[in-house]
């Protein structure tokens, strides 16, 4: 049976988050918006659980977190959402990073084709962006910093606590991607000096559909983020919409269980990961990423002369890889990020990313090394 490696792609359903999804999607499958009856009332209590457990995650206020369909939704709202805010006080500078998944940098575009200027800070070789870059670009009218928790292709840890230390004096709104690294690296995200971070539900064992930004109040004032649809006023206005509550529900246990498991998880993903290497070790891959940096669930890695396309094709039956995000994976690009981290054009075709979870078994690692030397 293959075995599943792309866990940063999308993880699968933890079974507590299964029993609780289904449960408010089978039998409790009230709207929490309705008001005359217990149908409403008890899915509008269950939501607000979700949003608790959410909240604490962060040490984020339960009305700090809007509830959207997922990280490309929320960072959309962070980054557009806030835009006329700053054509407003004519702050149009924002600074972000070369390494931003798409759904930054699509928005970010948008921003630039509406007079915004736009600064990215560069990337190490190891795959960590120049936290002392941010001292370069900063002004007085920069309306926002945006920088990822965790980059989604190498897994490495960006240097948060740093850049919020930077922005101390600063005006600028600071908005974390965290898609990769909340409920996983729990302590960064805390950080009274983040604004705005962005959350997926699928990468931590809920669902696919559910996410959210949380929208942390500085001296009282939530962030002045416009909406982008307009509705029923849910979520403070900022994301109008019935509430998908079975979805909502299983992103609150699977919050709960990131904070209770986080070591137990870890520990784990790394016994993995020493199995992993000490067995590909006689292939001696060039591993992608500051290894003392990189989450323990992921690992970026390339075989010197075999393309990436020609290693997953062969090792399809044992375990399932991916070279680069899901997201763009539909048409195979070369990697902005192993680009920014200066690998050659080669080292970048044969990069592929291997990514496991505390339930995943083990793959046949002796047949893996046997189909890869064949290639070699
Ligand atoms: N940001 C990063 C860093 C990601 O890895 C992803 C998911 N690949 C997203 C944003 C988008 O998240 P979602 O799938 O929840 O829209």
């Amino acid at each position: 049976m293959t075995v599943y490696l792309d866990c940063n792609a999308t993880t699968p359903i933890e079974p507590a988050v299964q029993v609780a999804v289904t449960k408010y999607l089978c039998e409790e499958f009230g709207n929490a918006g309705s008001r005359t009856h217990t149908f409403g009332s008890s899915a509008q209590r269950a939501v607000q659980r979700a949003r608790e457990s959410v909240a604490k995650v962060v040490l984020a206020q339960p009305d700090e977190i809007i509830f959207t369909s997922g990280a490309t939704e929320s960072n959309n709202l962070a980054l557009l959402g806030l835009a006329p805010y700053g054509e407003e006080t004519k702050r149009k500078h924002i600074i972000s990073t070369v390494i931003e998944h798409k759904s930054v940098l699509e928005p970010l575009e948008v921003l630039l084709s509406r007079g915004f200027k736009v600064d990215f800070i560069g990337s190490d070789s190891n795959g960590r962006i120049k936290p002392e870059s941010l001292n370069k670009y900063l002004s007085d009218d920069t309306l926002l910093v945006s920088v990822m928790h965790v980059n989604n292709e190498t897994g490495v840890l960006q240097p948060i606590q740093e850049i919020a230390s930077l922005l101390e004096n600063s005006s600028a709104f600071f908005h974390v991607d965290a898609a990769q690294g909340f409920g996983k690296d729990i302590n960064a995200l805390k950080n009274i000096r983040i604004d705005l971070i962005s959350i997926s539900g699928h990468k931590i064992y809920a669902p696919k559909g559910v996410g959210a930004l949380v929208t942390r109040r500085r001296k009282y004032q939530r962030p002045p983020i416009t909406p982008l649809i307009y509705g029923g006023g849910q979520e403070h206005g900022l994301r109008p919409g019935t509430l998908p509550v079975p979805l909502i529900v299983g992103l609150g246990v699977a919050a709960d269980l990131a904070v209770r498991d986080s070591n137990k998880r870890a520990r784990i993903c790394r016994e993995f990961r020493n199995t992993l290497l000490s067995t590909l070790e006689p292939l001696k891959p060039i591993i992608n990423g500051d290894p003392s940096y990189t989450l323990p669930h992921v690992i970026n890695l390339s075989f010197r002369g075999i393309d990436s396309e020609a290693l997953m094709l062969s090792l399809k039956n044992l375990i399932a890889i991916s070279n680069g995000s899901a997201c763009t994976s539909q048409s195979y690009k070369p990697s902005h990020v192993l680009r920014a981290m200066n690998l050659s054009e080669n080292e970048i075709r044969g990069a592929v990313r291997l990514s496991w979870s505390h339930m995943t078994e083990r793959p046949d690692w002796d047949e893996v090394v046997e189909v890869i030397k064949r290639l070699q």
